[in-house]
């Protein structure tokens, strides 16, 4: 615990220093009332009933750079259009996502949220579903999302329970003095700065765990302040993440009290369902993190944290497939250990099929544990299983990436590896080298393979079974034929490395998808490229 208690009186020191003070704003909410004066009036202010909001959305991917660090892919042609009920927690919002990355596509959809029901109609991601009860991972994490996008909504809350805001104090900050105000909302503490100035709302942030870097401070940013009927609106609003812009909201339109003919946040009866508070609760913790992933049409709200979406079935001797409904890993038995590739997703889908393993090999630990690649849904969920006693294989290129990883802080969000205080050990193979796992019986190599979505992705082939467990360059079963243009890219570079390595492979498995000879894959190349 020393760590922790070290860094704790830090913190403390630091509030201290600037003088900041905490108050509960309930016998004098004069500060709440200045900023809604800035606003537009408290009566004005506390008169509107619903906002709509049109806004254009750019930003980047998040990391899903080839590299460590490497420029990230963007996306510069997202639309939505939101309306919101400010007296509850109710939202409309179309979506329109025109997108480069991860597939080139054209997604339309609505999502409503009502209370603790929601629902996503029209088809907004990969998985292609045309109308489906809203995910509670979505629910925390669009909630905190839509919550921090408009002051008018904040500033509203806080008018409505002045006795749950904190003044936290004023700073001097670049040459202007700021006061700041922190709300709990949805589990999280969000902090609101004023400009003292103008009395305007500077920025809202809170703070988020990250499957990578940990406890990270999301920061949305208000400028560009316009009338929009009688009350004061930012028209850009730019959220960061640790200090990197990552999403930028360009709005086109705000107004107030639209006449609604049909109630835009009705839930269809056949699309309302229970809300499990637990994977809520996942949701809200991840909040920036889950949204973004969205913005790109990757579905991973999907629930993959309840034991249903854990599958553990052999596929050779002593080789299982670890399946989840996206994402899979796969556990290679030694004489006297485990091997597991690809930690997927997040620490809560690792503290889910920990217990499983821990089942299945009462005997046998995790020895090693092998990313693929650095990309976090192959990667987020490493943590755990180090501080299982795992040690963690990667190749060169990705050493500072995963020193990082593994001393992230976690205080916000305690994990066990946090809480442990436990030297984390890494396994560092030189880039291109193929390392072997062997323990005498039986060899894994652990290919490297040279490709365009992240030079160096390991492939292990298991040499006896005569498997290979690849990740991303090629999903078994995944794609109808044909295969899109830059997956197909992705499974030549596969082609290309694996050609002149002539190994015998009899099976594919994939991290996504499923499983399948290897025929099957020269099968589905050769529909996109016939001279193959
Ligand atoms: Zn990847």
């Amino acid at each position: 615990m020393k760590h922790l208690a070290k860094t704790l009186t830090v913190s403390s020191l630091l509030l201290t220093s600037i003088g900041w003070t905490a108050n509960s704003l309930a016998d004098s909410p004069a500060e709440i009332t200045r900023i809604a004066d800035a606003m537009g009036g408290l009566e004005r202010l506390r008169s509107v009933s619903n906002q709509t909001v049109s806004a254009d959305i750019t930003g980047i991917a998040p990391l899903q750079a080839p590299v460590p660090g490497g420029e990230p892919e963007r996306f510069d042609n997202i639309t939505y259009t939101i309306t919101r009920a400010l007296d509850g927690e109710r939202f409309n919002t179309h979506w329109t996502l025109d997108i480069e990355f991860p597939l080139k596509t054209h997604y339309a959809f609505t999502e409503i949220i009502n209370g603790e029901h929601g629902a996503v109609l029209g088809v907004d991601s990969i998985l292609q579903t045309p109308q489906a009860p809203m995910q509670a991972i979505r629910l925390g994490a669009r909630k905190i999302n839509h919550f921090v996008t408009s002051p008018v909504a904040v500033v509203k809350a806080m008018l409505a329970a002045p006795t749950e805001v904190v003044l936290l104090g004023s700073l001097e900050h670049r040459e202007r003095n700021e006061t700041v105000l922190a709300i709990k909302k949805y589990g999280k503490d969000i902090q609101l700065w004023i400009d003292n100035n103008t009395h305007l709302p500077i920025k809202a942030s809170y703070w988020d765990s990250n499957p990578s870097y940990g406890d990270t401070q999301i920061v949305t940013q208000y400028s560009d302040w316009q009338d929009a009927a009688g009350i004061k609106v930012p028209m850009l609003i730019k959220q960061s993440d640790q200090g990197m812009e990552m999403v930028r909201i360009q709005r086109r339109s705000v107004e107030f009290d639209i006449a609604f003919i049909a109630d835009p946040f009705e839930v269809p009866a056949s699309l309302n369902v229970d809300l499990d508070t637990g994977l809520y609760n996942i949701g809200v913790k991840y909040a920036n993190w889950f949204h973004r992933y969205l913005l790109v049409g990757i579905p991973f709200d999907l629930n993959q944290y309840s034991p249903e979406s854990v599958f553990l079935h052999p596929v050779g001797d002593g080789v299982f497939y670890l399946q989840g409904f996206t994402h899979h890993s796969l556990i290679v038995e030694m004489s006297d250990y485990l091997v597991l590739f690809d930690p997927v997703l997040l620490e809560e889908r690792t503290q889910l099929v920990l217990p499983v393993i821990k089942q299945q090999w009462p005997n046998k630990k995790i020895k090693y544990v092998v990313p693929t690649h650095f990309h976090v849904d192959h990667s987020g969920g490493l943590r755990g299983y180090v501080a299982d006693g795992a040690q963690l294989v990667t190749t060169e290129r990705n050493e500072d990436f995963y020193e990082n990883v593994l001393k992230s802080k976690h205080i916000v969000y305690p994990d066990l590896l946090a809480l442990m205080h436990k030297k984390a050990r890494m396994l560092e193979i030189n880039d291109g080298e193929t390392y072997v796992i062997d323990d005498g019986e039986r060899r894994i190599h652990l290919l490297q393979i040279a490709n365009r979505h992240a030079p160096g992705l390991i492939a292990p082939y298991i040499e006896d079974q005569k498997i290979l467990f690849i990740s991303d360059l090629y999903s078994p079963g995944f794609f109808t034929a044909p295969i899109p243009p830059q997956f197909s890219y992705w499974g030549l570079d596969l082609y290309n490395d694996l050609l002149p390595r002539k190994l015998e492979i009899k099976t594919i498995i994939g991290a996504h998808g499923g499983m399948g000879s290897f025929q099957d894959f020269i099968d589905a190349m050769n529909l996109t490229f016939p001279e193959l």
